[in-house]
């Protein structure tokens, strides 16, 4: 097979797209367990292995999962502390919270020594976005943002999250250029001058990151936070083990399900216990559930306990917490749940107008306000372009929620016919609506192994 990248031909048998924590992980798998084809990884940013989460320059992100669950090899628990252990970093313990940069080191430079023992020829990255995905006689043909392209046999779409989540309201067309999209995109994280006044939309993890890294800058500003329910992320306690999951009566029914739970938890708790261990034990068996639950269903658990469940499950490390307490108690943070309704500019600021969920409207000048809320990345009308080029050429589906490809049990893409794909296979975030658990490096890790496997028994 030919294949054209600038003015080299090569034969690549596998290309990963995205080389973030999910598609390092892939070609690591690929290269400890024997491929010895080429693997080619379209990834823009210089270093392989960090992504969107793991990019971060703030010493304050820290990992929401402790040290020790965060190996990246599933057979191998203990390998991210050893590896935190070889680099002396200091309070390297299996509960401690590691900063999210470290982690990115960690994968990046797993990534190379898997290069290293595998044969430094045999895989390549290539800093370009891919942007087109098109059938080629023994595969797929990839356009990329810099005009070459490259034929390959297989392709893994590890495409991750995207940066930021499309906000639809009238406040936002009006705040014109006071208006980020994203925390992670520019500079919207350095504060401009003392005492800005900065509005975080969103209260869940990526608004707390927000406000740490604003508030560890030496210029003091002062934020606000806002959700519709007011939902901070639940702290971590970790003398508490997942309980086992309970056995629920009708596990196509979410609203009996849910009722189940708050029982088993109130019996934990009349028993010294605590509501994570009910909420935890969940984790192993939820994919499954998430299978046979009608789609009316995972569409209600969408719509209503979705945020509930995520201010749970997704927590925060302790001393996150105790930092957010201690800028709430200085007053540097202040926290509002309710509703922006309107936004008018005042001098060289904005006015908001915020219905607030139990109590009377507010209004609140800011300097600037950020996009801190989740990503509900619709697939059928994605904004990035390779994901809708994939979409619309009938390589790929959304699911049915729209969250993400239409998939097999092992990540092999769906195309628009409803033909299992023998060329395209995804993993991680893209996975998400067809898996509960789907995001977080224990999931990912599992995944990665698995499509390795599956692609070196098939080429
Ligand atoms: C801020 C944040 C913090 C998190 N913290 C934790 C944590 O502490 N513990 C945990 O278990 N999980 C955490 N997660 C969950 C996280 O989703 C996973 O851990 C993991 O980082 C996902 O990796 P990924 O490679 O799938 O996605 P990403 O990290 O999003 O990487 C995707 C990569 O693909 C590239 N890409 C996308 N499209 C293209 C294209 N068309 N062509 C070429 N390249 C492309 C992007 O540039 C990016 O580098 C966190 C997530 C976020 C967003």
């Amino acid at each position: 097979m030919n294949t054209v990248e600038g003015s080299e031909s090569h034969c690549c048998e596998i290309a990963i797209v995205g080389g973030g924590l999910s598609g390092a992980l892939v070609a690591v798998q690929l290269l400890r367990n024997g491929f010895t084809g080429r693997i080619r990884v379209m990834e823009p940013r210089e270093h392989l292995g960090h992504g969107l989460a793991y990019s971060t320059g703030f010493e304050q992100h820290l990992l929401n999962v402790p040290a020790g669950k965060m190996s990246a090899l599933p057979d191998q628990s203990g390998h991210f502390l050893e590896w935190l252990r070889s680099r002396n970093w200091n309070g390297a313990a299996p509960d401690a919270f590691a900063p999210r940069k470290l982690y990115g080191e960690y994968i990046e430079e797993l990534l190379h020594s898997s290069v290293a023992a595998g044969g430094r020829g045999s895989f390549r990255h290539i800093r370009a976005e891919a942007v087109d995905a098109r059938s080629a006689a023994g595969g797929v043909r990839l356009a990329l943002n810099d005009g070459r392209s490259v034929e390959v046999q297989k392709v893994v779409l590890a495409l991750g999250n995207p940066a930021s989540a499309t906000f639809e309201s009238a406040f936002v067309e009006e705040m014109g250029e006071k208006w980020h999209v994203s925390p992670w995109i520019g500079d919207a994280l350095r504060v401009r001058f003392a005492g800005e006044r900065i509005l975080l939309v969103g209260m869940g993890l990526t608004a707390v990151d927000a406000a740490l890294a604003l508030h560890g800058q030496a210029m003091p500003c002062r934020t606000y936070m806002v959700s519709r329910r007011g939902l901070l992320p639940c702290v971590h306690d970790l003398r508490y083990a997942p309980a086992s999951p309970p056995s629920f009566a009708d596990a196509t029914n979410i609203c009996l399900m849910f009722r189940q739970l708050r029982a088993q938890i109130r019996q934990l708790q009349n028993e010294d216990g605590c509501w994570r261990m009910a909420v935890d034990a969940l984790r192993p068996v939820s994919n499954e559930i998430w299978r046979g639950m009608p789609l009316s269903g995972r569409r209600l658990f969408l719509r209503h306990l979705k945020p509930y469940w995520e201010a749970h499950r997704h927590r925060m490390a302790p001393q996150v917490q105790r930092r957010m307490c201690e800028l709430q108690a200085q007053g540097r943070i202040e926290f509002f749940a309710g509703r922006i309704s309107r936004s008018a500019a005042k001098d060289d600021a904005i006015e908001l107008t915020i219905e607030q969920r139990r109590g009377e409207g507010l209004t609140l000048e800011v300097d600037r306000a950020i996009n801190c809320t989740g990503i509900h990345e619709d697939y059928n009308k994605c904004p990035r372009r390779f994901i809708r080029s994939l979409v619309e050429g009938g390589l790929a589906s959304a699911n049915d929620l729209e969250l993400g490809f239409r998939t097999d049990g092992a990540g092999a893409l769906i195309d628009a016919q409803g033909n299992l794909s023998s060329a395209l296979f995804t993993l991680g975030p893209p996975r998400r609506g067809e898996l509960f658990e789907t995001t977080a490096v224990p999931e990912i890790r599992c995944q990665a192994a698995a499509l390795a496997r599956r692609l070196i028994e098939t080429s």
